[in-house]
């Protein structure tokens, strides 16, 4: 895998960067992407030197579509072909407010960073991926997007990020729809609870439900590094023969249990 090359929005902090270093640890090269801590972006550039892989790192906010086009131009030129893009960067609400009193201005946010962000990215990188050449294994390029459990669980104080990442988990089907006889596969890797700076203020929270009430069977919280290993076996193509697939990392917490 020395030559395979990823663009990771979000790969600043947090989830991101966790997929970033797995990816590294593989020997991949790692285009970073972040929105504006440019510092976080180059220390996790610096931790994906260290554990044997390359990249850069590149400013853009995915919900301005000249930024997707910047940031895909200088990772294609950077490293002259995309073959895997993980659309990850996502961001919660600033407050948790119930849904009958939550706002226009919130729900544009998320839509944009969450949603369409991550479907005109697709696009522009899907449309690059159909111009490459086949790799040995017959792949053109895969795309991941990071979901979460907020998809089918109904969270009535966050409702438009539950809103927005059940489109998040469609659009993985229309892609996946869309590319799969192109050599082209897409995946959707649902989180559970991580520990990353979106959860530190509902730590305590979450301690609670995770630790002493075992909400999920694994009694742990998640790690970045959980969400990287899964998303390192598909680059190193684990899952030739699935698309659309949806991979629950969450500790067990999609299950229905009595
Ligand atoms: P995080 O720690 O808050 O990190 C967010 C990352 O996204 C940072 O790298 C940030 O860049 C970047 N970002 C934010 N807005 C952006 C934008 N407009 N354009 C480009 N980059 C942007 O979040 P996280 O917990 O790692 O979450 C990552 C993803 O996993 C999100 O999609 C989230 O919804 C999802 N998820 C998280 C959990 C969880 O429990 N943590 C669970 C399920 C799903 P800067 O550093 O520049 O700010």
């Amino acid at each position: 895998m020395e030559r395979f090359s990823a663009l990771v929005t979000g790969a600043s902090r947090g989830i991101g960067r966790g997929i970033a270093l797995e990816l590294a640890r593989a020997g991949c090269r790692v285009a970073i992407n972040y929105a504006g801590n440019a510092e976080a972006a180059a220390e996790a550039l610096g931790l994906v030197r260290e554990a044997g892989g390359d990249g850069f790192t590149v400013q853009g906010d995915v919900a301005v579509a000249a930024d997707r086009e910047r940031m895909v131009a200088e990772t294609v030129a950077q490293f002259g072909r995309i073959d895997l893009l993980v659309n990850n960067a996502g961001v919660a609400p600033k407050v948790r407010a119930d849904l009958l009193e939550s706002g226009e201005e919130s729900f544009d946010r998320l839509y944009a960073i969450n949603l369409k962000g991550p479907f005109f990215l697709s696009q522009l990188v899907a449309r690059k991926m159909l111009e490459q050449a086949p790799d040995a294994g017959g792949m053109r390029g895969r795309i991941v997007n990071i979901t979460s459990i907020s998809v089918y669980t109904a969270s009535i104080n966050r409702g438009d990020y539950c809103m927005v990442k059940a489109g998040l988990a469609m659009m993985t089907k229309l892609f996946a729809d869309r590319l799969g006889n192109d050599g082209i596969n897409v995946y959707e890797i649902r989180p559970g609870v991580i520990a990353t700076d979106m959860t530190s203020g509902v730590k305590e929270k979450y301690d609670k439900l995770i630790l002493e009430q075992g909400i999920t069977p694994i009694r742990r919280w998640g790690k970045p590094d959980d969400i990287g290993r899964a998303v390192r076996a598909i680059a190193e193509d684990r899952f030739p023969f699935s698309t659309g697939a949806v991979f629950d990392v969450d500790g067990g917490f999609h299950l229905h249990r009595l």
